[in-house]
């Protein structure tokens, strides 16, 4: 098996895959809620052989495909849940697939079509992974808590996500992927001149952020620009250091919380930024008020293996030309993904995969209100990970 026959397959199972993205893009489920998404995967995979495990850490569902040669085992994740967003300045919550994990499903169901069709000539174990509660950051660790490595030993985990370059483009890069995260709240004794001392903290927050070309930084769209979007070595998105707004005030009997989100694209700057904001607050007239200061960390980021990333590019770049691949030298910021939880255990790589195609006015970008994806990506995501995850399994 090569890739051109990975392709024709492909082509071959379109229409069907395209029937299942329709499915699951009409039957959108909320973070651990996906009882009806895990059901048809679970389906799916077991008319076509593989031995299927269900509910794991909520909804989380995996098929193992088992070549008929010995080998190494390796996993593909994808996830299933939609997410919920707000309808208008005053709506109602909204529940839709923003963020392309319909997609991401049925893509990692493609893969598990075509690697299936020749067990005979596979050398190895390829797990495909169904996860829920992505969104919420939650499911990842709940899976492995329900003991995913104690059931199975993988050597590799890779993932795809719908990202914002051109159609069957795969991006990624070494190491963190996303910014780092902190939630960080600033616990006052009394109520009194809340809004005030908030103000201020602004304030402080404000002067230890650090952004190159704040006006180009905080516009999202700027990510995916030629001269300094992610993908150039010179990035607005390599070295920084915010706080998500203002923070957000809440008061209860007789104390005051102020919380925020603080991102850092590199590791250091967490500690260095909160012990910045304490020295800050010490300095203030209120500073006697000051009960706590509590960090916490809620999301596990992306952490892409440096020999895998290498590899995997060496054979896209082999098998399908360099205009298929793109590398990011910056740190997606606000947003993140729980995937990182399974790089704690095993190493891997997590990708994007382009949906826009600016010829038809379609724009892949996360839970961005206009939000489209060209579907396309389905036969090609198929076809492209298919003959990575084949030579994966005869590769040390
Ligand atoms: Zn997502």
């Amino acid at each position: 098996m090569h890739s051109d026959t990975f392709d024709s397959h492909a082509m071959a199972i379109y229409p069907e895959l395209l029937e299942v993205r329709h499915d699951l893009f009409d039957n959108p489920e909320s973070s651990g809620k996906e009882e009806r998404t895990a059901r048809v995967v679970a389906n799916y995979l077991k008319k076509l052989g593989l031995e299927v495990k269900t509910n794991i850490g909520g909804h989380g569902v995996v098929g193992v495909l088992k070549g008929a040669k010995p080998g190494k085992t390796v996993m593909w994740r994808a996830d299933m849940d939609a997410a919920t967003f707000r309808m208008g300045a005053h709506g109602h919550q909204g529940l839709s697939h923003i963020c392309g994990h319909d997609f991401n499903t049925t893509i990692a169901l493609g893969i598990a079509n075509t690697l299936s069709q020749d067990v005979d000539n596979l050398a190895g174990t390829v797990v495909f992974l169904f996860q829920p509660a992505e969104e919420s950051q939650q499911g990842a660790k709940a899976m492995i808590a329900d003991g995913l490595f104690e059931m199975l030993a993988v050597d590799e985990v890779y993932a795809s996500h719908i990202g914002p370059s051109a159609t069957g483009v795969i991006s990624t890069k070494t190491g963190n992927l996303f910014s780092h995260s902190r939630y960080l709240e600033i616990e006052l004794n009394g109520t009194d001149a809340a809004e005030s001392i908030a103000s201020d903290v602004h304030k402080i927050m404000n002067g230890l952020t650090r952004v190159s070309s704040p006006k180009l930084f905080f516009d999202l769209n700027n990510a995916m620009s030629l001269t300094h979007g992610l993908a150039n070595p010179n990035t607005i998105y390599q070295d920084y250091v915010f706080f998500a707004g203002p923070p957000q005030v809440s008061t209860n009997n007789s104390r005051t919380v102020l919380f925020a989100e603080l991102y850092t694209a590199n590791k250091g700057d967490i500690d260095a930024t909160v012990s910045g904001l304490k020295k800050q607050l010490d300095r203030r007239e209120y500073r006697d008020r000051v009960h706590a200061v509590r960090v916490s960390h809620v999301r596990q980021g992306v952490d892409n293996d440096a020999r895998l990333v290498d590899q995997a590019k060496q054979l896209l770049l082999a098998r399908f030309g360099d205009q298929v691949l793109e590398t990011y030298y910056g740190q997606v910021p606000f947003a993140s993904e729980d995937f990182g939880h399974f790089q704690t255990r095993v190493p891997g790589v997590y990708f994007f995969i382009g949906a826009s195609n600016a010829g038809k006015g379609i724009v892949s970008f996360p839970h961005m209100p206009n939000f489209n994806v060209d579907e396309k990506v389905i036969r090609l995501g198929v076809t492209r990970f298919s003959t990575l995850l084949y030579s994966r399994l005869k590769t040390d």
